[in-house]
């Protein structure tokens, strides 16, 4: 039996020092202490031994299954690591390499004047509120002092859903409907979506509005005045020069248009003011005593002001637009420029 032990360990020595692979050494394994190996077969046949015997045979058989299973063991983790250093030098990183760059997200430039605008307004203590895009006639005109047939309505060009609804023209709609849950005092701005039939390149049948208005029982022009004046110095500089001109608008009365300094020639005349040297920004005026009437307010007790702005003609100033469609071409060229 030892000398069987002492043939079979040269064998399996020889045999694994000539093995250049993982399959020999494997192929070795399987010969020498695998399942139906030579070491199993010689564990098989202690049976035949006398009873005295069998203890020290086991124990130098299961000595030999160690060294055997020791030096299989010890190949197998040199082929592994030479096959991970191989893999590894496969997939060498070229740290040289310039790396790609992540582009961050960026806010759309009409996202980036209306939180501006709203910025501006919070501070002044405003609120804001919003209404639904899908309209009732009243509270996109008829509560807002424009009669069913009055000829201001042509003003603009409404997209009717059918029934009494359309696609608000203006978000001074959501005025009426404030007032009608709220008492005064209150300053609101109400920022949001509106729809027109007009497409240029200064319109668009989908844009932007800020509405603002501001009841008490004692605010005069002048609190509108300089409101506005606050407010565009803060968006376009505090030396942006502001006037005032008469207007109409069948919500306000009296009605003004506001103009601004142009932000291009600084007031000297260029192309974009059209040589004037004034560009017109918004318009506003003292809300109506028929829109105080329509939602229950007293007009003798209560006065206010009220005014709207287009969101994307102020962007197109402040970054130079000169085309009010590239803002909903999703050009990531443009886009990302802001
Ligand atoms: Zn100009």
């Amino acid at each position: 039996m030892i000398e069987r032990l002492e043939s079979l360990l040269k064998d399996a020595r020889e045999e694994l020092a000539k093995a250049s692979t993982k399959d020999l050494v494997l192929q070795a394994k399987g010969k020498y202490v695998g399942r139906k190996g030579e070491v199993a077969s010689l564990l098989k046949d202690l049976g035949a031994l006398p009873p005295e015997e069998r203890k020290s045979a086991g124990e130098a058989i299961n000595k030999v299954k160690t060294l055997i299973e020791s030096e299989i063991e010890r190949l197998l983790s040199g082929f592994l690591e030479s096959e991970k250093e191989g893999k590894l030098r496969k997939e060498r990183l070229d740290i040289t390499l310039p790396g790609r760059f992540v582009r961050p997200g960026k806010r759309h430039p009409v996202t980036q004047v209306m939180d501006e605008i709203e910025d501006i307004f919070l501070g002044l203590g405003f609120d804001i509120a919003e209404g639904p895009e899908v309209e009732l006639d009243y509270y996109n005109f008829e509560a807002l002092n424009f009669p069913p047939d009055h000829p201001a309505r042509d003003m603009q060009d409404t997209f009717f859903v059918g029934g009494d609804l359309l696609l608000r023209t203006h978000t001074s709609s959501v005025q009426p409907r404030v007032m009608e849950k709220k008492a005064p005092p209150f300053r609101i701005i109400a920022p949001g979506t509106v729809y027109r039939r007009d497409s240029d390149i200064t319109h668009s049948p989908m844009f932007h509005q800020v509405e603002g208005f501001m009841v008490d029982s004692k605010i005069t022009f002048s609190d509108l005045k300089g409101t506005l004046t606050h407010f565009l110095r803060s968006l376009f500089g505090s030396r942006t020069a502001i006037r005032f001109r008469p207007s109409f608008f069948p919500f306000t009365e009296p009605s003004a248009e506001v103009d601004i300094s142009c932000v291009i020639c600084k007031g000297t005349g260029c192309r974009v003011c059209k040589g004037s040297g004034w560009l017109e920004i918004l318009g506003a005026g003292m809300i109506h005593p028929n829109v105080f009437r329509a939602v229950k307010y007293d007009p003798e007790a209560c006065t206010g002001f009220a005014f709207g702005l287009g969101v994307e003609r102020i962007a197109m100033l402040k970054f130079g637009i000169d085309d009010l469609r590239l803002l909903f071409e999703n050009d990531l060229r443009f886009l990302q420029q802001f």
